[in-house]
């Protein structure tokens, strides 16, 4: 017997089309790239975004053509978001961080047809052009007075020029759920990126689920500005979740310093926010050396790497903005746990409650995860025993796009690289990644837990832990500090710090201070560039 319920496809569009008519006021606000700031209606943004989408089809991309962007977080990115996925071509974010030969690897291996910029980023497709060979157009994201005079780039158009050649006769079209919508490529520290097709289907249920209160917590009462870029995950979906959720969004552009981070959180009364720890370490030194507090900021999701619990007890102790912590990958769109407490642990102490929400946190509906041994056989949830983290769901890749790296599905679960623990409660705490776990006689070490242990001391900045070659013990670990401007740290009394808080052998063999740690284009520390570095690094 079958239900009786309409059949409609879970359709990107129908987000956008949502926002429109049921929160059409509910204001959209971005500090462009010409520094100035916009502001719009959901109203206008899904006109607009039906415009292009008919601009798009006058050029002639059809159903799951690919179309790139290489964009700010800003309100013309979030039109492309819907005209592009709504009129059933395949959005692709890139991330301009990366080298441009690797951009143009991704946009031939992806064969994308029109690349959509902002002009920041002008010099580096200048620079890439030629070898991209797929390319049909390359479309600027600003006015007819601002477009490049002289530019080398060949097939060059003006968006605003698209959008007013345009009608609002354009209607939604309705096509299979399971038709793609956007693409994502890891960035591949590993081997050439690899790109994750995610489904309407796979992108409407993620930003159902994610926007729930065990997840983000998204409501209409909210003031999002989402940090973590457009091009990283599609945001972690809150391009999608936010206007599902008819919350008010305001887009940073390219300035997300802690200064004009601050300024725009504070002018535009912004109550909850999302991005990586790297972020937040210039948003909360800023704040903390000005002696300055918000005044509506409440929550933000951390994640992308481990939270710092340093970090955390400032947010939550000094600045009053409560912290969840996330975990999730570019092959789960990406949310796979989010950090919240349950009823039963509103009862224990408040330390108590902290080492709890210091974890990943718990799966979030649609997610199963578990863990398993060398062999494949599942581990137990006892929060000690760890092992490699296997999710499935229907919002995690079953492969990647164009075949590439084969089968990667295990019995149906796909393999993170991830290495974790699972508490009795269902928490998932991250020990590492697979390929950042440091061997020390056969026993792993685990690199995210030192590293935490050093960035809660006063003088310490920044610190990165990797495994170095001991004669000895295979590998041993080295920390790699950077230090607080100003204050005086040694080696030795940093190693001290560790005593009585990890077992005697977890404690790294050296430290070595540095100026900075290299970052990639997400916003993460490059170890395997660490490692690099300090290969032939001899331990005392
Ligand atoms: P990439 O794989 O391109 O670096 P992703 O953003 O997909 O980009 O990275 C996913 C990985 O980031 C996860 O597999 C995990 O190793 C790490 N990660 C994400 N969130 C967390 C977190 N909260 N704590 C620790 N590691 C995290």
């Amino acid at each position: 017997l079958m239900g009786q319920m309409m059949d409609q496809p879970l359709l990107v569009s129908s987000i956008i089309a949502f926002a429109a008519r049921h929160h059409g006021d509910t204001e959209i606000v971005s500090r462009r790239v010409e520094g100035d700031i916009h502001r719009y209606t959901y109203r206008d943004c899904e006109r607009r975004a039906r415009r292009m989408a008919g601009a798009l089809q006058a050029l002639g991309v059809g159903m799951g053509d690919r179309v790139a962007t290489l964009a700010w977080n800003g309100y013309r990115h979030m039109e492309l978001y819907y005209a592009v996925s709504g009129s059933g071509a395949v959005l692709h974010t890139i991330n301009p961080r990366l080298h441009p030969e690797q951009i143009a690897y991704i946009l031939n291996h992806a064969e994308g047809q029109y690349l959509f910029f902002d002009l920041s980023f002008l010099p580096a497709i200048e620079a890439m052009a030629h070898h991209c060979t797929t390319i049909k157009g390359y479309v600027a994201m600003c006015e007819r007075a601002a477009m490049p005079a002289d530019s080398k780039i060949p097939l060059l158009l003006c968006y605003e020029d698209l959008v007013d050649a345009s009608s609002d006769e354009y209607a939604w079209p309705q096509f299979d759920e399971r038709s793609a919508a956007a693409l994502c490529y890891t960035s591949g520290t590993t081997g050439n990126p690899k790109g994750a097709l995610y489904s309407h289907r796979s992108t409407v249920l993620h930003a159902y689920a994610s926007a729930m209160p065990n997840a983000l917590n998204v409501s209409s009462a909210d003031t999002v500005l989402p940090v973590v870029p457009m091009f990283h995950v599609n945001a972690w979906g809150l391009p999608y979740s936010v206007p599902l959720s008819g919350a008010r969004m305001v887009f940073p552009g390219p300035a997300l310093d802690g200064k004009s981070l601050y300024e725009l959180f504070e002018s535009e009364g912004v109550t909850f926010s999302a991005g990586v720890p790297t972020v937040w370490l210039g948003l909360v030194n800023h704040v903390k050396q000005n002696g300055l507090r918000f005044s509506t900021f409440r929550r933000t999701v951390i994640g992308g790497s481990a939270c710092p619990p340093a970090m955390m007890d400032t947010l939550v102790d000094e600045l009053g903005v409560e912290v969840v912590h996330a975990w999730g990958m570019t092959e789960m769109s990406p949310l796979g746990t989010a950090c919240t407490l349950t009823a039963k642990h509103r009862s224990l102490p408040a330390a108590a409650q902290r080492a709890v929400l210091r974890k990943q946190g718990h799966a979030i509906y649609g997610v199963d995860m578990k863990i398993v041994d060398d062999d494949g056989s599942e581990l137990p949830w006892d929060g000690t025993t760890y092992g490699h983290l296997l999710v499935k769901g229907p919002w995690v890749v079953s492969g990647y796009f164009r075949g590439e790296g084969g089968e990667v599905l295990q019995d149906g679960w796909f393999p993170t690289g991830d290495v974790a623990t699972i508490d009795p409660d269902g928490y998932l705490q991250i020990t590492d990644r697979s390929k950042d776990v440091i061997k020390s006689g056969g026993e792993w070490i685990g690199s995210i837990d030192l590293e935490n242990i050093a960035m809660a001391h006063p003088a310490v900045l920044q610190a990165a832990c990797i495994g170095v070659q001991h004669p000895k013990w295979a590998e041993r670990p080295l920390l790699v500090v950077v230090r607080r401007p100003g204050m005086a740290l040694t080696g030795e009394e940093l190693l001290g710090f560790f005593e009585g808080k990890v077992a005697k052998w977890w404690i790294p063999d050296d430290v070595v201070f540095t100026e900075a740690l290299p970052v990639g284009g997400t916003g993460k520390i490059q170890k395997n560039k660490l490692r690099d570095a300090y290969r032939e690094h001899r331990l005392p």
